[in-house]
């Protein structure tokens, strides 16, 4: 196996020397004036707005989404687009035939405007693969293991999912926690900055990267990405970027202002960023994988094959795409991204900014609740995402409650981030909590509301007279419920049941298809 001495990669790419703020590589159409009403059209374009379901009082509601953190919803914009394309449909690895050529072009076409979305020059490559951020960084992590294997330790942040914390864990070795800034209100911010350089100088020999979430899904905080990078590159590491939550919300520049501080690697879910079933997204510096045995192998990536050996292809990202690709995800991520990247992120995130400004004001006022994490914007930037939890009743009994009578779908427990969430509803210590701490009063775990860009000041009017109306009759609500008792924090309505199979199956869809051509054909 090749194994390179360690050269910093943003010296071996001069080209991206820029001097000006990086500006947007997918070109935004019209006017600003334009660009809004465009965004005021797209927010009505998702599949599921208008979904209802049955309330505990017997009424019906059409649902509140509120859990775009989790997953967005799915454009339809993007689907009418791919819905179209798929007339063509033919698989890449086939050759000569008008559909088959036609889809490799539109899948290359995909990765390029996933390039041009994150601002990656060509010294990137863009890898499609998995269905979110946790197979892009189990990739990653397991490259760059092999890269510099002498390079044992990851630094990464207190505030990260699982995803960007295991695989470091498992394939490289030894993961340092960075703690948070507390802001002057003393709640938890972005990563500390300078515990952060103090962790870099301390481990210099043996840090292969920084991974670090550009926004964190627990309490929506941004992190310098930039300034992290270039810390990291200072001492021979590289910056690994989690831009999970991040995508759909912000302007993403891989190269940065500077090529000191370019990001080395970006990963990021296209089901959070309005593509549901498109692939897990990994934008990664075309130098990493020279030399390298690919992870995955298998057909589309080999020039020859023979019974004892095979020769693989240099091509990227083909070499590091084995197998027949999601095109229809791919597709629509495509669709998205560049529609997304027309109207322009600035216009969208400036538009979330007020919308999460409105919703902080109106959440914190609700009586006994507390919010996590820096919750004023000119303190520490946020995306829309905030958790909470009330005074009078357990997280998993608001969020029962908020589904079962006013139709407002939240997440609630530790969203993938255990640590962070004990640590900031200061649970930390000791090999875990005794077990009646663990009880479904005491589960550890708040309530999330986050946003995408369908949502409206309307929606988090309902979510705070829900909760007010929960502050009101704690003891009515928990008279309704009881705890689930099976180590899950759930609670469980004591008469009221929506069983998902009296939404939907699959069965009966089918079927429904089959009676109509039975009636056609009568
Ligand atoms: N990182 C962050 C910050 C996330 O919020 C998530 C998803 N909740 C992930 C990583 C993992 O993403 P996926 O489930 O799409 O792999």
């Amino acid at each position: 196996m090749l194994q390179l001495r360690f050269v910093p990669f943003y010296l071996l790419h001069a080209s991206l020397m820029i001097d000006s703020a990086p500006s947007p590589r997918i070109e935004p159409f019209g006017t600003h004036n334009d660009r809004n009403e465009a965004l005021d059209a797209l927010r009505t374009e998702f599949d599921g707005l208008e979904t209802e379901y049955p309330l505990a009082d017997g009424s019906t509601a059409r649902r509140t989404y509120l859990d775009s953190a989790a997953s967005t919803l799915r454009c339809t914009v993007a689907d009418d687009i791919v819905r179209r394309a798929l007339r063509h449909y033919a698989n890449t690895h086939s050759q000569l035939h008008d559909g088959a050529r036609i889809m490799t072009h539109l899948y290359h076409q995909a990765h390029e405007i996933v390039g041009d979305f994150v601002d990656a020059s060509d010294d990137y490559t863009v890898v499609f693969g998995g269905s979110g951020v946790t197979a892009g960084l189990n990739r990653m992590a397991r490259v760059l293991a092999e890269r510099r294997p002498d390079r044992d330790v990851v630094i990464t942040t207190l505030m990260e999912h699982h995803a960007n914390d295991l695989p470091h864990r498992k394939h490289v070795g030894n993961v340092v926690h960075v703690p948070l800034e507390k802001d002057p209100d003393g709640d938890a911010g972005r990563v500390d900055v300078a515990a952060l350089q103090h962790a870099i100088g301390e481990y210099a020999d043996r840090l292969n990267y920084v991974a670090v979430t550009a926004a964190s899904n627990v309490t929506g905080v941004i992190n310098p990405v930039h300034e992290i990078a270039k810390m990291a590159h200072e001492v021979g590491a590289l910056c690994v970027v989690d831009a999970a939550q991040s995508a759909a919300h912000l302007p993403l520049s891989v190269q940065g202002h500077d090529p000191s501080e370019a990001l080395d690697v970006l990963c990021m879910s296209g089901h959070k960023i309005y593509a549901p079933g498109s692939p897990g997204v990994t934008v990664a510096r075309k130098a990493l994988f020279d030399g390298l045995e690919p992870q995955e192998v298998g057909g589309g990536i080999v020039d020859r094959v023979e019974t004892d050996r095979y020769e693989i292809t240099d091509a990227l990202p083909e070499r590091e795409e084995a197998g027949t690709p999601n095109l229809p995800g791919a597709l629509r991520l495509g669709a998205t991204l560049q529609l997304l990247g027309r109207i322009g992120m600035d216009v969208i995130e400036a538009d979330e900014r007020e919308l999460t400004q409105y919703a902080l004001q109106r959440i914190s006022e609700v009586d006994g609740l507390t919010l996590y994490g820096s919750h004023r914007l000119e303190v520490a930037d946020r995306i829309g995402v905030i958790t909470f939890n009330l005074e009078a009743l357990p997280h998993g009994l608001v969020a029962a409650a908020l589904n079962d009578y006013f139709g407002i779908a939240v997440r609630n427990e530790c969203f993938c981030a255990q640590p962070f969430v004990r640590d900031l509803l200061g649970r930390t210590g000791g090999d875990g909590a005794p077990a009646e701490e663990c009880g479904p009063e005491t589960q550890p775990g708040m309530v999330r509301v986050s946003f995408g860009l369908y949502n409206t000041t309307d929606d988090v009017d309902a979510v705070v007279d829900a909760l007010e109306d929960l502050v009101e009759r704690p003891d009515w609500y928990r008279k309704q419920y009881r705890p689930a008792m099976d180590g899950s924090g759930d609670w469980l309505h004591r008469s009221f049941e929506h069983p998902p199979e009296a939404s939907f199956s699959l069965t009966e869809a089918v079927d429904e298809w089959l009676q109509g051509v039975e009636a056609t054909t009568d």
